[in-house]
């Protein structure tokens, strides 16, 4: 009997092992839109073992970077044709890309954003108000459920979320039970819950990826225009993702999302 049980037990382990190796290979960037039933496969085998892999990354003191990066990437392959199809859509993104003066208030919804010119956020409101995304920047997880509760976001269908690899991995996991929605992410070009950025020509790339079929473009004030005019205030350049401190922002080690190459 225990030998029985033995055996199912190592061969479970190795249909695991199998399973994990195969998901992480496909996973590595190979996958295309067009497999996005693959894509979906390799995310949820993914997700299964999530705790496990991190076990062995924390006993090898490996570092996780990675498999967030296949995660998230793997997760919007398989999201982003239902995703164009969605009819109400929110920007959910965090309040570590904004100034340290900002001089916007905070109401239960995340960070009243006015448009200031001091970081990313003035660029950003205005590519989502030209592809009908609403932007709410967020202070922490728990924040996402009162916007989605909000009247702001009723109906919302879709959720694009702009984060760290870590972040963006834990809150789609955390929405994947909503049927409801339909989440893609995107991630910023380093971490660190502190003056972080992102680079917005892949950005701006990602979303229009991510047009609905009938999509009509919302015209902004001289988009492109006022671009070039804002005066750079904040500790990064955030027009060309290079940090003040010289160095490339980030730590990505990308994933096909950055550089307008999603
Ligand atoms: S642009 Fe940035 S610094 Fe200015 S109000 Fe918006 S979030 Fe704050």
């Amino acid at each position: 009997m225990y030998r029985e049980i033995g055996i199912f037990v190592v061969f479970l382990l190795l249909v695991s092992v199998i399973l994990i190796i195969s998901a992480l290979y496909i996973g590595r960037g190979r996958l295309k839109e067009k497999s996005s039933f693959a894509a979906g496969i390799v995310a949820g085998v993914l997700d299964f073992y999530y705790k496990p892999m991190m076990g062995w990354i924390q006993v090898f003191s490996g570092s996780p970077q990675r498999l967030h990066e296949i995660m998230v990437h793997t997760k919007n392959e398989a999201a982003k044709k239902k995703f164009r199809l969605t009819e109400k859509r929110i920007i959910v993104a965090p309040h570590c890309m904004r100034h340290r003066d900002c001089p916007a208030h905070v109401t239960r919804t995340g960070i009243q954003c006015r448009s200031c010119g001091r970081c990313v956020y003035t660029q950003i409101l205005k590519i989502a108000e030209r592809e009908h995304y609403k932007v709410f920047i967020v202070t922490g997880s728990s924040s996402v459920k009162h916007v989605l509760r909000s009247d702001e976001a009723k109906g919302t269908d879709g959720i694009l979320a702009v984060g760290c690899y870590y972040e963006l991995n834990k809150g789609m996991r955390e929405l994947s039970g909503n049927r409801r929605l339909t989440v893609c992410g995107y991630p910023m070009l380093d971490s660190g819950c502190y003056n972080t950025t992102i680079d917005l020509i892949g950005f701006e790339n990602f979303i229009k990826d991510l047009r609905h079929p009938d999509f009509k473009e919302r015209k902004t004030s001289d988009f492109r225009e006022e671009k070039e005019d804002l005066t750079e205030t904040g500790d990064n350049d955030w027009k060309s993702g290079i940090r003040k401190d010289g160095k490339r922002a980030g730590g990505s080690s990308g994933s096909g999302m950055s550089g307008g190459r999603a």
